[in-house]
């Protein structure tokens, strides 16, 4: 009898994988710890607005690996897809709009024309060059080629850095930025366009991909905590969850596939000595992330008609504001506005109530001070922090072919994927591209 393959986690790299194995006619279980699949992308209801679990954009448009798996399983009109072209930077002499292409770039009123010209000078030629080429520049940090810019030409660096990495240009790995600037290049076949479900909420994707799973004859079981990965003779042998009655049951499985963070399940999921200290040693690096506050605000009118404004420059903690209902309208019920602005902090400030308390104030006489009928336009709002956004940061060292490995050495039949492993892009892109390289591997796995 042909053993279903486990996959714990029920995310986008979850799901992509899942998919794409029933599409290939295996037997797939995902066993999910929450009661909803989405993962880091699971959406609310809140006061009849749909609240994502922070602001949520898919990067690259259709060109993300996210649209390529929709496709590539035949499902990918049933994602409709509202389109985020309408941002703009806003500064003390106010907005500017957002340049869609890297030609846009010479009409960036933000900046002076000479400085549009060096940015130029340092973009053409990274746009231009391979994907193969930017691994070279992993370990290399982005300031390496901004730290001699102006001001003004470096706050538009640290603003295209927020909306890709939701972090600051120092931070950020070279090769990363460059492979970001590589994918949103027309001329190589990239789009700098965002994208958003047009029926509301981030999860949309997840349950597009878990409807297909269960057509495919997949399962999908919430509520079920993987507490141990069984490896016997260095195989995978069967996975002991926690069920629905809190009773503890052994599921047999030659495969087992780890959706969540890597460097928190190898220190959860195995028996000592399983997996060699070293290699847990060096995967334990890779646990950094992001963290955020984040306030959705509801409107009573509409106070921008454009979608995403990013405030430029270091007297803002605002970093993003972003008009959902703009965006689509199905987020909100008719009358009222969501926005929801944004900005990265510590990790441990998300523990501190009295920081995010100060971090709100900030904000709303901030988004007054840019829309002066904020504040009388405001019905409720609702501040959140989050620790984890991505998996590991986007620092020199920690990118790409440096993350998490899709095969541990030695042990047969267990695989990783999502945010945290062997992959480039942004979030949900980088699970959904995880799950692009990893499934060939654990489809050959299963042939033999
Ligand atoms: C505030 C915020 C804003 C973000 N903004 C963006 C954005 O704009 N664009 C973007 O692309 N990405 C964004 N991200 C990142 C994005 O959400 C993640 O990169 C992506 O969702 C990760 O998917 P994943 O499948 O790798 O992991 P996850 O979504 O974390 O999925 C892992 C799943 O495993 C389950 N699980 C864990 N342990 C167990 C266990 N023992 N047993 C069973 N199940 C288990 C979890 O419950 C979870 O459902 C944002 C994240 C946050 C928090």
């Amino acid at each position: 009898m042909n053993l279903p393959v486990i996959v714990i986690g029920a995310g986008v790299g979850g799901l992509t994988t899942a998919a794409l194995l029933t599409q290939n006619g295996h037997q797939v279980k995902i066993l999910e710890k929450s009661s909803k699949v989405g993962g880091r992308t699971i959406s609310t209801k809140f006061q009849n607005h749909i609240l994502d679990n922070g602001f949520h954009i898919m990067p690259f448009y259709k060109k993300s690996a996210i649209f390529e798996i929709l496709k590539k399983l035949k499902i990918d009109s049933k994602l409709k897809l509202a389109k985020v072209d309408d941002i703009a930077f806003y500064s003390s002499d106010g907005f500017h709009t957002y340049p869609k292409g890297i030609l846009d770039l010479l009409k960036l009123s933000l900046l002076p024309l000479k400085s549009r010209i060096k940015l130029l000078r340092i973009l053409l030629p990274i746009a231009f060059t391979s994907i193969s080429k930017t691994e070279s520049w992993d370990n290399t940090p982005l300031t390496k080629i901004t730290s001699g810019l102006d001001s003004e030409t470096n706050a538009f660096f640290e603003a295209v850095c927020m909306l890709a990495f939701a972090d600051s240009a120092e931070h950020i790995s070279l090769g990363e930025f460059a492979r970001t600037i590589i994918r949103a290049n027309p001329f190589k076949g990239g789009t700098s366009e965002f994208a958003y479900p047009d029926n509301g909420g981030y999860d949309s994707i997840c349950n597009v991909l878990s409807d297909y799973i269960l057509d495919q004859g997949g399962e999908i079981h919430t509520r079920q905590l993987v507490k141990k990965i069984i490896v016997e003779d260095s195989k995978v042998t069967g996975v002991l969850i926690q069920n629905l009655k809190g009773s503890d049951e052994l599921i047999y499985t030659n495969c087992a596939v780890i959706s969540y963070p890597a460097y928190t399940a190898l220190n959860q999921l195995f028996e000592k000595n399983i997996i060699p200290s070293e290699f847990v040693n060096k995967i334990n690096k890779l646990n950094k992330t992001t963290s955020v506050v984040e306030v959705h605000f509801a409107l009573k009118s509409k106070i921008d008609s454009r979608q995403v404004v990013f405030p430029v420059g270091k007297i803002y903690t605002t970093k993003g504001i972003f008009f959902i209902s703009n965006i689509t309208p199905s987020v909100s019920p008719p009358g009222e506005h969501l926005i929801i602005a944004g900005t990265p902090v510590l990790p441990e400030d998300t523990d501190n109530p009295q920081k995010i308390k100060n971090i709100v104030t900030k904000m709303k006489q901030e988004i007054s001070s840019i829309y002066p009928e904020f504040q009388q336009s405001l019905l409720w709002e609702r501040p959140m922090a989050w620790k984890l956004v991505e998996s590991v940061v986007k620092e020199p060292g920690k990118v790409w072919k440096s993350k998490m490995p899709h095969t541990i050495k030695g042990i047969e039949g267990l695989y990783f994927v999502g945010d945290s492993t062997i992959s480039y892009g942004i979030g949900t892109d980088s699970a959904a591209h995880s799950s692009l390289l990893c499934t060939p591997k654990i489809e050959s796995f299963l042939k033999l």
